[in-house]
């Protein structure tokens, strides 16, 4: 089987979560399994290796478990994207889309030094406002954002087209 068959095969489907007419793409169970998960954080650090990354950034939650596998396996640094108010030093904060309404994020202040390469992670894209609203934030604190990967992409809801207008290289390893 493919990388991608395998990866796709160790995620499991949940319909009607959160809420009716959803279906929720639950990656505990490719975590839980160490075959796939280390096939997949091998894979999302292949592209980058020998790039001299400085650092991964990871949007919480499921961010902070494939970027800080990425981080170790690249030998770079990590950086938390949290939900506001649980950093606790100076923060830069940025609102993001929901599907109802905004929320906002932040990420501290001296997270990045200017210049520094850095790359998102996530498990899941969707729409991309999540990760768009993480990109804006790294490049305020002056980060160079060299590319964006998730496990998984839901390539319908647009979300690879809206982080590419915005110059950031997306990849994905599963639809
Ligand atoms: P977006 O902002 O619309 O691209 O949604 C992506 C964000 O929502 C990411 O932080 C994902 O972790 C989360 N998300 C949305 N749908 C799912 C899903 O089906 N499974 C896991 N996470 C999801």
């Amino acid at each position: 089987a493919s990388t991608k068959d395998i990866l796709a095969a160790a995620i499991r489907s949940i319909p009607d979560y959160p809420k009716p007419g959803i279906i929720f793409r639950d990656i505990t169970t490719l975590l839980g399994d160490a075959a796939a998960f280390r096939l997949a954080v091998d894979e999302l650090v292949k592209p980058y290796e020998g790039m001299g990354v400085d650092k991964i950034a990871g949007m919480e939650a499921r961010g902070f478990i494939l970027g800080g596998a990425m981080a170790h396996q690249l030998s770079a640094g990590f950086v938390p994207i949290r939900k506001k108010g649980k950093l606790p030093y100076r923060t830069v904060s940025m609102a993001y889309a929901l599907e109802y309404g905004t929320d906002e994020m932040e990420i501290h202040v001296d997270a990045v030094k200017p210049g520094e390469k850095v790359i998102l992670c996530d498990d899941l894209i969707a729409t991309g406002g999540t990760a768009v609203g993480a990109v804006k934030l790294l490049r305020q604190i002056g980060a160079e954002v060299v590319s964006a990967c998730f496990v998984i992409d839901l390539p319908d809801l647009g979300g690879r087209k809206n982080l590419e207008a915005l110059g950031v290289e997306v990849r994905t390893l599963a639809e």
